[in-house]
């Protein structure tokens, strides 16, 4: 049952836009949500069975705190002029593509490859080390930066039982997994970088460092959305900069041109632009605006055609020194160091690879095959 809740009148189009981004992670039991850009009334589609009293609550307070907040929209920094791609059919893309996007095969596992293969190549010619990392992250490290609770609907935890025999027989008698599990020190990461911050925790550097891993990253996205570049477990290279903040700033800059250069390289289509984390509690959503302000985040954004949709690719992240000084990442005068990521979503390149070009890698424009199979040294 689709229910719409109004907010013309309350909200003004971003305050609308961002209530939506919350909602989405609010409320469970539902098949969709989403905003009537004309109408801008909220549409909830209610699985039978739930019960609507909750959703209304919810969507009352959260109109309630939205309304409070103020919201810039995002600068555009590139936009392209080509138009998207759309020679991949749903129906093909889904056979190498498949299991929302979990399982991969044939064609898709390579272009993972070679997408990764280019930006190692690439973070190595910017002299980045490189790094590999394990897929779960201490609870601790993430206390220490606070991303438990400013994005508790990111986080997936890990359960275990206790080691102790009676517990553990227990497990043999019942099947209420629930109430035998305990939390694990250790979580699912939610992006790779925590775990460069952790190595280099409590340690000077004297020079500008630049650090590059990929890793399985793990987020909590609401059931419904799962699919095609909304996965649950996805593959993120990201290259991580320490530096003094004019070093964060040029290369960023250089990695954010390099990157759209490579995006045109590959025939795709779509823009870079302002962007803010998704902070979820409304009382935060200041440093969202201070984010955009200050141009600390840039999203590039791939425009895959009407059906695949347009998502983010990739994200440019300067973090000033709010993550070393937790840390304890520290120059040579023990001041804290500043720092910047560039994070890429190596699932969202290959669904959108082929959403433009389709399944058969022999019919890809030239270039783009050339792109995809340039040599890379490793060191
Ligand atoms: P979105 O707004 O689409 O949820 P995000 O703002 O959460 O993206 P970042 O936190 O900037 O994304 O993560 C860096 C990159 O990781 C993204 O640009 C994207 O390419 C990738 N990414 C993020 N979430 C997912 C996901 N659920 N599935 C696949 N890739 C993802
Ligand atoms: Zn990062
Ligand atoms: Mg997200």
């Amino acid at each position: 049952m689709i229910k719409s809740y109004a907010t013309s009148g309350m909200l003004n189009a971003r305050q609308a836009q961002s209530l939506l981004s919350k909602l989405i992670y609010s409320v469970e039991g539902i098949a969709d949500c989403r905003l009537d850009e004309d109408t801008q009334d909220i549409l909830v589609d209610i699985l039978p069975g739930t019960p609507e009293g909750p959703i209304d609550e919810t969507v009352e307070r959260l109109i309630d705190k939205e309304r409070h907040v103020r919201l810039m929209g995002s600068r555009m920094y590139r936009q392209s002029e080509r138009i998207a791609g759309q020679e991949g059919r749903p129906e093909e893309i889904h056979k190498l593509f498949a299991e929302n996007g979990s399982v991969k095969r044939g064609l898709a596992v390579t272009l993972t490859r070679q997408i990764d293969d280019l930006l190692i190549g690439w973070a190595q010619r910017h002299g980045a080390e490189l790094r590999s990392y394990p897929a779960m992250i201490p609870v601790a490290t993430l206390q220490k930066c606070r991303y438990i609770p400013t994005f508790p609907q990111n986080i997936h935890f890990v359960s275990e039982f206790p080691h102790r025999l009676q517990e553990l027989e227990k497990v043999r008698e019942s099947e209420d997994l629930n109430a035998l599990a305990r939390l694990s020190p250790y979580a699912l990461a939610p992006a790779v970088c925590f775990h460069c911050y952790a190595e280099l925790s409590d340690s000077r550097l004297h020079e500008p460092l630049v650090l590059t891993a990929r890793g399985t990253c793990c987020r909590h996205e609401a059931a419904w959305r799962l699919g095609n570049h909304r996965l649950n477990e996805f593959s993120m290279r990201e290259v991580v900069l320490f530096g003094d903040a004019a070093f964060i700033e040029d290369e960023r800059k250089r990695f954010m041109e390099e990157a759209w250069d490579l995006f045109e390289a590959l025939g795709l289509a779509g823009r870079m632009e302002t962007a803010s984390d998704p902070f979820y509690f409304s009382e935060e959503s200041g440093k969202g605006q201070q984010q955009m302000m200050g141009n600390m985040k840039y999203e590039l954004i791939v425009n895959a055609g009407a059906d695949a949709g347009s998502f983010s690719i990739a994200s440019f992240n300067d973090m000033d020194t709010s993550l070393c000084k937790p840390f304890g990442v520290l120059d040579g005068g023990a001041n804290p160091m500043h720092s910047g990521c560039m994070a890429f979503g190596i699932d969202r390149w290959v669904y959108a690879l082929l959403a433009y070009y389709g399944t058969d890698y022999g019919k890809w424009p030239p270039g783009v095959r050339n792109t995809l199979e340039r040599s890379r040294t490793f060191q």
